[in-house]
């Protein structure tokens, strides 16, 4: 059976949620191998997190480079990996950081990429959304190695326990990688709430909050959600840019997205469309987002977001 490999994704020190997603549409193709890339001495801490979906097994490299040098060695260390292996393809979450990686392998090992895949099949074909997601495209690398990167969020994740064989490797991180070196870096101020990109319930506000995020928090948190944001909102000053959904932001396939405020412009529909179920909560009843909405409130937000998140508090007691 050949060898598919996915490059584990991390947040902090866990395997995301993602990795399995990933696992799970690598298995369609062959037998899966994970690459954990880890700072000096923590390969097996990564590697024994990396414990869900149907991996076979965990190539763990260790190199302080990827933190020295960041994308380049990660994408040197993952290119060497690839001609070692020759596999049958190489999956990648569909984060920025996850698209250059990809890219740079592309180029590294003289095959073809394909980004932002919804789905993929067992001949590696890779399905997109594009045109603002009116365009269902299916695709496939004709040349070198398929690089696919994978949306979060949007395979059904086999989160069944692993228990992966381990195998070390060491990695020649080129002298052009390392021309670029990382002086400082600062982990993002994390919240309670889940990453944007990865939450399976997104609560967003637009315009309609006029800058007041209270009630789309107060809901979000309550659920468990991710915050996210239309352009005005984050043009605005409202609500941070790397909250923003849409064509110019964030994709976000979560299992219920929760428009509170927002048109539902096509720039916007882009980056949440093909949220599992949407529902809307404007008080315009001609809001275009109404039309792809699974469930729709006509009010005003800071009535309606304070009643549902009551009820919600009250069924969970
Ligand atoms: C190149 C380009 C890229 C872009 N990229 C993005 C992107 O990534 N993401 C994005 O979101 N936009 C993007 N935009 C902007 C997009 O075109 C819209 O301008 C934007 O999405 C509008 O945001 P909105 O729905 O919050 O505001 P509006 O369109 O002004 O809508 C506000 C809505 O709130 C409702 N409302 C007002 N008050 C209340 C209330 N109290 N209760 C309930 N409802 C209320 C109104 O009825 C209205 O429907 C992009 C535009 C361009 C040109």
């Amino acid at each position: 059976m050949s060898t598919v490999l996915i490059l584990a994704d991390f947040s902090g020190d866990h395997a995301t949620k993602t990795t399995a997603e990933l696992a799970t549409a690598a298995a369609r193709i062959g037998s899966v191998s994970a690459v954990v890339l880890a700072p000096a001495g923590k390969g097996a801490a990564l590697a024994a997190t990396v414990n869900q979906g149907p991996i076979s097994n965990v190539i763990v490299i260790e190199s302080n480079d990827f933190a020295s040098h960041g994308v380049a060695a990660v994408a040197d260390a993952l290119a060497g990996v690839v001609k070692d292996k020759s596999p049958a393809a190489l999956l990648i979450a569909s984060h920025a950081f996850g698209k250059e990686v990809a890219a740079r392998v592309a180029v590294l090992t003289e095959s073809g990429i394909i980004t932002d895949a919804v789905d993929v099949a067992a001949d590696a074909t890779a399905t997109q959304l594009v045109f603002g997601g009116s365009t269902t495209v299916h695709s496939q690398v004709s040349q070198g190695t398929p690089i696919i990167t994978v949306r979060p969020n949007s395979i059904d994740a086999d989160v069944s326990a692993a228990s992966p064989a381990i195998e070390n490797a060491t990695a020649a991180i080129s002298d052009i990688a390392k021309k670029a070196t990382i002086a400082s870096s600062q982990p993002p101020v994390k919240g309670g709430r889940p990453e944007l990109t990865e939450a399976n319930i997104v609560v967003s506000g637009g315009r309609g909050t006029d800058g007041n995020f209270s009630a789309v928090e107060a809901f979000a948190d309550l659920l468990g959600a991710a915050v996210g944001a239309s352009r005005a909102a984050t043009d605005a000053g409202w609500y941070p840019h790397s909250h923003q959904v849409g064509q110019t932001g964030k994709t976000v396939s979560p299992q219920l997205y929760v428009a509170c405020g927002i048109s539902g412009a096509i720039q916007h529909r882009a980056g949440m469309q093909t949220s599992k179920t949407i529902v809307v909560v404007n008080k315009d009843p001609e809001a275009p987002l109404f039309d792809i909405a699974d469930f729709g409130v006509i009010g005003d937000l800071f009535n309606v977001l304070p009643q549902a998140t009551a009820a919600v508090a009250a069924k969970k007691g």
